[in-house]
């Protein structure tokens, strides 16, 4: 590493022609520690968008070209890297992840793709089969589509688990199902109040609770749930870096849930076992910023700064979500105009919040899903804009569901990074029964409106949102170009003008992401002086089938000049 910058600088004298022979002499005489071979490198660098090989000193790619080339570079103790032939890609960036809550959901009950109550009641038997005993029965994944008529009930965990408390979270993390046994154990009655920002739903006629709880309200049971202990934390957090390595990711940007863990992610990176970087976000809670938060967050901007873990950034929640109409819009839904969803902030308070920490030069997240919470984020980021004279703190809105026609400019024009992900878009059920017909026709045709945004000047970039979705980024890049389910359903895809190229998807994951996270001077793309994060991919997504990208394997993830992933041949 050390020694290619001083090649680098080397360079960039004056007579960099006269200088050639030399530097290449001296080159020669500086093996790779490893290279890369017989490959279909898709760089993203514009300069060079293909190679056939590459070679890495340390951590770093050191040159990036064809064979020859690179063969030029090796030395007995090069590690060699055979590509045979297939795509190679810089390593994924997930700009939107819950990482210690999706590496314990690895865990625990898993009701993604379950039909309806009857299919959750046989997974939950299963799963009680192979963990008897007593303990909290914890999962995700059940969506609001299993339950045409109305939210979950509790009866229906209650015939499973009669007397052991079970509380599922719901897909989206927005709404939670808990049991008889869980409901007493937090003591929710009929006479408990709705907590600041939750609702806890009750029976029309008894007004006992039902078991879903909208928002905060989960935190009452959440409450009382015996807390892993720090072996636990750590157990749970290495399977979920292999498993994020497995699927190709190479970096993620923690938006929720890891800042107070830091220390953990320390204690890996120490013992060598990170073999992710992260960048993890500060969950500012409402009502309000205080000085405390501040010195939190400064404090941990200066501990963690380097490559592999850093801070630095914010992250708010202004709305909730379309399904269960928490989401924040200009107008009422459109299913039941009594509804529109309210700000989780008072305005004026989070826009002074925002001017705060954009003077301290933080980044700013903000989830922002309905159209309303979208222009609040705006407006807030404009006046912050105003205030500093500087458009360049890289503000960031997070998913971005529906937006209104005419804001989408504003991204572009604000320099707002739009952070969204792609699989949310998914037009399954839950999407076109539920959450298009909760706000109608026109602002269900402004869904997910990533080439709209980036066609107006808008950067945009990519992530799962996981344990929300799985973190598998070629799911997401498939529902990006396609806008179809697997089946090509709907035959015509979901607001197709929004399809993406394939190159367009993957420099979401990738430069785009890199760009969100102030990293793309050294991520992002492959070329000499980035980091050695790359991976090797089973097809090629450029010529396979498009409605095939999801069935993508990683064959092998490097981090760092290192082998983290190798798939078992
Ligand atoms: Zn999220």
């Amino acid at each position: 590493m050390k020694r290619w910058a001083r090649f680098s600088t080397f360079c960039l004298v004056p007579f960099c022609l006269l200088v050639v022979f030399p530097a290449s002499a001296q080159r020669k005489t500086q093996s790779a520690d490893a290279v890369v071979l017989h490959g279909k490198i898709y760089t993203l660098n514009a300069k060079q968008p293909w190679a056939e090989a590459l070679a890495i000193r340390g951590d770093r790619i050191v040159a990036v070209g064809s064979d020859i080339d690179i063969a030029n570079l090796q030395s007995k103790d090069t590690k060699v890297i055979d590509a045979k032939g297939r795509l190679v890609l810089p390593g994924f960036t997930d700009c939107h992840i819950h990482f210690i809550d999706g590496s314990f959901s690895l865990g625990r009950v898993n009701l993604e793709g379950a039909k309806d109550a009857a299919d959750i009641q046989q997974r939950l038997r299963e799963y009680g089969a192979r963990h008897s005993g007593s303990d909290w029965v914890l999962g995700r994944g059940w969506n609001y589509a299993m339950f045409p008529t109305s939210l979950p009930d509790k009866k229906y965990l209650d015939e499973v688990f009669p007397n052991r408390p079970a509380f599922l979270e719901g897909y989206d993390g927005h709404t939670y199902w808990a049991n008889s046994k869980a409901l007493a154990l937090a003591h929710i009655t009929k006479d408990t109040p709705n907590p600041p920002n939750g609702i806890i739903v009750r029976d029309p006629k008894t007004g006992e609770a039902t078991g879903a709880l909208k928002e905060a309200a989960q935190s009452l049971v959440a409450a009382v749930i015996p807390k892993p202990t720090r072996g636990e934390k750590l157990a749970a957090l290495r399977t979920g870096i292999h498993w994020a390595n497995e699927n190709g990711l190479a970096r993620v940007h923690s938006a929720g849930g890891d800042f107070e863990e830091f220390d953990l992610y320390d204690e890996l990176l120490r013992h060598g076992d990170l073999t992710l970087r992260f960048y993890i976000s500060y969950f500012q809670n409402p009502p309000e910023l205080r000085p405390q938060d501040i010195s939190v967050i400064e404090d941990a901007r200066k501990k963690y700064s380097g490559d592999w873990l850093s801070a630095g950034a914010v992250k708010f929640m202004v709305d909730g979500v379309i399904e269960s109409h928490t989401a924040s819009m200009l107008e009422p839904y459109s299913d039941d105009p009594s509804l529109q969803g309210k700000l989780f902030w008072d305005p004026d308070k989070y826009k002074s919040a925002i001017a705060e920490l954009d003077k301290r030069n933080l980044q700013l997240f903000t989830h922002a899903i309905g159209d309303h919470g979208i222009r609040t984020a705006l407006d807030a980021y404009e006046n912050a804009q105003k205030l500093h004279h500087t458009s360049l703190h890289r503000p960031r809105i997070e998913h971005i569901e529906s937006v209104s026609a005419a804001d989408i400019s504003r991204f572009g024009k604000l320099a707002v990074i739009a952070s969204m992900q792609p699989l949310h878009s998914y037009p399954d059920d839950d999407t076109l029964d539920v959450w298009a017909r909760n706000i109608g026709p026109d602002r269900a045709s402004r869904a997910w409106v990533w080439k709209s945004i980036a066609k107006e000047g808008g950067q945009v970039a990519f992530g799962s949102d996981w344990p929300v979705v799985t973190l598998n980024p070629f799911k997401g890049l498939q529902t990006a170009v396609t806008r179809q389910t697997s089946e090509g359903l709907p035959k015509n895809g979901f607001i197709p003008s929004q399809r993406l190229s394939v190159a367009e998807a993957i420099r979401g994951y990738t430069l785009g992401a890199a760009f969100a996270g102030f990293r793309e001077k050294t991520e992002g793309s492959l070329e000499p002086g980035k980091l050695a994060d790359l991976i090797i991919l089973s097809q090629n997504l450029f010529e396979v089938d498009s409605h095939k990208i999801d069935q993508t394997k990683v064959l092998t993830t490097v981090v760092g000049g290192r082998v983290v992933f190798q798939s078992q041949p």
